[in-house]
């Protein structure tokens, strides 16, 4: 059954406080199924982040509607919101950018593991980590200290953590090496195939977007097709 629905949705951004407004998405719509991957396509500044930040409930269309099952995002309360937050993340480009460059990893995962809402023992992040491919040993480090592919591996642990039913990746190897890449497409899929989730990957690159995805939409200029 369908997971997430995007229907109509448009959206434009002003350029400064008095800018001239700019389109960036027209009429999109668009859908994932239970444990599908979708892909998107489209050259940079089509609008592809955009529609994630709004399939994710960070921002708001100024028309149309995104359904996560039988739920309008725009017609829930606060509490409902930050339960859809955890249900929908986004795992970004550079997540390593992400940790606090001044504590050491552990202090960045534990104020997470802790967080309201997210009731798992420790025990269980080990687990996650593991999953992942990474020993616990990492989170003894500066951020500085990690790879991009260990950045990215521990930034999905922590996504992980929420048990989400739908991952947005954003662009996921787009900084790593080529080696690296293969292996955290690998790693995606695999942890697709082990917890119940769907996945839209979103991507410039067309070999990427065909080893991952069930379905592939293309986005030019703020239309998806
Ligand atoms: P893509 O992910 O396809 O590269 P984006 O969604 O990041 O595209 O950006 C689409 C367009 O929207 C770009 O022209 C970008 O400059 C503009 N844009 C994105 N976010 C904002 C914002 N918060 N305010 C104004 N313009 C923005
Ligand atoms: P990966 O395949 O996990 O992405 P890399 O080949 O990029 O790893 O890096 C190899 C090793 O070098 C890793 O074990 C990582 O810990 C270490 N490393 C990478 N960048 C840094 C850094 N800036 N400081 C210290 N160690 C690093």
């Amino acid at each position: 059954s369908v997971l997430i629905e995007a229907k109509n949705v448009s959206k434009r951004y002003r350029n400064g406080l008095a800018g001239e407004w700019q389109q960036i998405l027209t009429n999109v719509s668009m859908m994932v199924h239970d444990g599908e991957t979708v892909g998107i396509c489209g050259p940079s500044g089509c609008g592809k982040s955009t529609l994630s930040r709004i399939l994710a409930g960070l921002e708001e269309p100024d028309k149309g509607e995104i359904w996560f099952r039988t739920i309008l995002l725009s017609s829930v309360d606060n509490k409902i919101r930050k339960e859809m937050r955890r249900k929908i993340q986004i795992l970004f480009q550079d997540p390593g950018s992400s940790f606090n460059p001044v504590r050491k990893l552990n202090v960045s995962m534990n104020r997470l593991i802790n967080l309201p809402g997210v009731t798992l023992p420790r025990q269980g992040f080990s687990e996650i980590l593991h999953k992942v491919g990474l020993h616990e040993e990492i989170l003894s480090r500066y951020p500085h200290e990690i790879s991009g592919g260990q950045a990215q591996r521990l930034a999905l642990a922590r996504i992980l953590l929420t048990k989400p039913e739908l991952i947005i990746l954003d662009e996921p190897t787009s900084g790593l090496d080529i080696s690296v890449q293969a292996q955290i497409l690998r790693l995606l899929k695999e942890v697709k195939k082990r917890e119940k989730m769907s996945y839209i990957i979103i991507s410039h690159d067309s070999d990427v977007l065909s080893f991952m995805s069930d379905r592939i939409y293309s986005m030019e200029n703020g239309a998806l097709s």
